[in-house]
């Protein structure tokens, strides 16, 4: 029975292939067990102790933090590419007893002032430099100590896509709990094995991609990075079956090469919203369906996720719903409007209960009591609906409903709208800005595929065949390239509005 994060590698046979390398040797369960082991030896933390991990994704990030819940410490993974005003950010708000940098770290990279800062915080922050060869060697004798479900085994910061970063700590028993609801809605088993694409200090990536795959005792592949020339060659060489990514780098691999006869069992669309005319590219280009998940930090990740088809069924008898986020697996959803619930159809607050949600965040006493209804359910702040059959469909966060004259506008459904009107979009997203008659107007970045010349005139002509003109993007802003998006991937509709929204004040 796997009741902690360290139960997890003995929990499969020593034998089984369980992270593969595509440029070094791959790791068994045993193998990883026994490296883990080792490292949880040489960090010399103690119960409840943070330990901040400003890791690259790789096997250090995995075996550091399997090593600190092992041990009943607290991982705090961050992103290694911080600057140095946001680095600060991080250790301010976890003051970790200790943090594991990649070896190097101080020299080589773009900002080795980082470290001092660190130190000049005043938080008792000791440098490992992290060297994998130094601790590949036989297991010493080591004993446990004794871990409960209920311990943080991580603090993770929300994305930040709607203010500052929060931080959420969440127990071994949140974290399985997610791991669990996932193996059993893709029915995830020792002959999977999953396309590590998403980075390792955030929540989607931690539990859909390592997580469940060890507690299903499947395999992971791990690449050292992102690259869309060879993702698919790659995902095919090493025997993959799934992959779960954020939207935006579904897009990318949607048109990304690849083999031909590529067997792919699901592709999951997880953290941001998938619009229906990608989600239809993806099936149509890879023969498999795509399902659609919603998931937070505070939840230790998935909270919904559209069913997986039974094998074989035809595409026509798949029970995902494209535009909606599917389900409720494992968890209570229900739709709140202020302090009363109500039915399926009205639109409301999305509100969760599960025993993957979070105790509260970590001093933030404010957010908790606006977070926390009476009878346990946490406010999500997403607005959506459920139908008679359970499905949900998000509306959009409540701080980015566009509110144009009183009108409400839902940013999911411009989007949706404007990917589905003409293959010469690539991306787009809309956002409000400020407007002195109406409140708020809607406006959006667009970026055409290569060689396409849609205008304004044209886009909006083309999307007001399905939406209402109030709906219609009154600007839209052609953008060479990508629209910058945040630090997992996700579309920040405010940072667009600063950009864009200022000349309208
Ligand atoms: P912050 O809370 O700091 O503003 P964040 O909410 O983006 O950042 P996360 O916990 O990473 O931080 O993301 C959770 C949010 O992501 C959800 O509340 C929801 O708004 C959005 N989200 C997740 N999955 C989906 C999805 N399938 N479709 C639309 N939105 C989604
Ligand atoms: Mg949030």
């Amino acid at each position: 029975m796997v009741s902690t994060l360290g139960d997890l590698l003995s929990s499969q046979p020593s034998t089984s292939p369980a992270l593969i390398l595509p440029s070094s040797p791959s790791l068994s369960y045993g193998e990883l067990a026994i490296h883990t082991n080792a490292l949880a030896d040489t960090l010399a933390v103690t119960h409840n102790q943070r330990v901040a991990l400003a890791l690259p994704n790789g096997v250090e990030l995995v075996l550091a933090f399997l090593a600190v819940a092992s041990l009943g410490a607290v991982a705090c993974p961050f992103n290694p590419g911080y600057t140095q005003a946001e680095f600060e950010f991080y250790l301010e708000d976890t003051k970790p007893a200790l943090l594991l940098v990649p070896r190097g770290f101080t020299t080589s990279t773009p900002a080795p002032s980082c470290i001092s800062a660190a130190r000049k915080l005043a938080v008792p922050v000791k440098e490992v430099a992290f060297d994998y060869s130094a601790i590949a060697r036989p297991l010493p004798p080591f004993t446990r100590p004794k871990v409960h479900p209920d311990d943080v085994a991580l603090i993770l910061h929300t994305s930040g896509t709607t203010g500052r970063p929060k931080a959420v700590p969440l127990t071994h028993g949140n974290l399985l709990a997610t791991a669990r609801n996932i193996v059993n809605t893709y029915a995830l088993s020792p002959a999977d094995n999953t396309y590590l694409v998403q980075v390792l200090f955030h929540i989607h990536g931690i539990v859909a991609a390592l997580l469940a795959p060890l507690l299903s005792g499947g395999r992971i592949t791990l690449p050292s990075r992102l690259d869309p020339s060879r993702a698919w060659s790659e995902f095919a060489a090493s025997g993959c079956t799934w992959i779960t990514a954020v939207p935006s780098i579904l897009q990318l691999l949607l048109h990304a090469p690849a083999p031909t006869g590529l067997k792919i069992r699901f592709l999951r669309s997880c953290s941001s919203p998938l619009s229906p005319s990608t989600l239809e590219q993806l099936e149509m280009r890879f023969g498999a369906p795509v399902l659609e998940a919603y998931a937070m930090t505070e939840a230790a990740h998935q909270m919904t996720s559209n069913p997986l088809p039974p094998l074989g069924a035809p595409r026509a008898m798949w029970a995902r719903r494209p535009g909606s986020v599917g389900k409720a697996q494992g968890t209570e959803i229900a739709i709140y409007q202020g302090d009363t619930r109500v039915v399926a159809g009205i639109h409301g607050d999305v509100c969760v209960r599960a025993p993957s949600v979070t105790k509260g965040y970590v001093k933030n006493p404010k957010a908790n009591a606006e977070a926390f209804l009476p009878d346990g359910f946490f406010r999500t702040g997403d607005r959506g609906f459920l139908d008679q059959d359970g499905y949900l469909t998000l509306v959009g966060r409540n701080s980015e409903i566009i509110n144009r004259g009183g009108e409400k506008i839902s940013p999911i459904e411009v989007d949706a709208a404007l990917l589905g009107c003409s293959p010469a979009i690539r991306e787009a997203v809309c956002f409000a800005v400020p407007d002195e008659l109406m409140g708020q107007e809607v406006e959006a970045a667009v970026v055409l595929a290569k060689g396409e010349t849609l205008d304004e005139a044209g886009l909006q002509a083309l999307v007001g065949r399905v939406l209402a003109d109030f709906k219609v993007p009154k600007h839209v802003h052609f953008v060479e390239g990508t629209i910058p998006k945040g630090p997992t991937g996700k579309i920040q509709r405010k940072n667009l509005t600063e950009r864009f929204g200022k000349k309208n004040v």
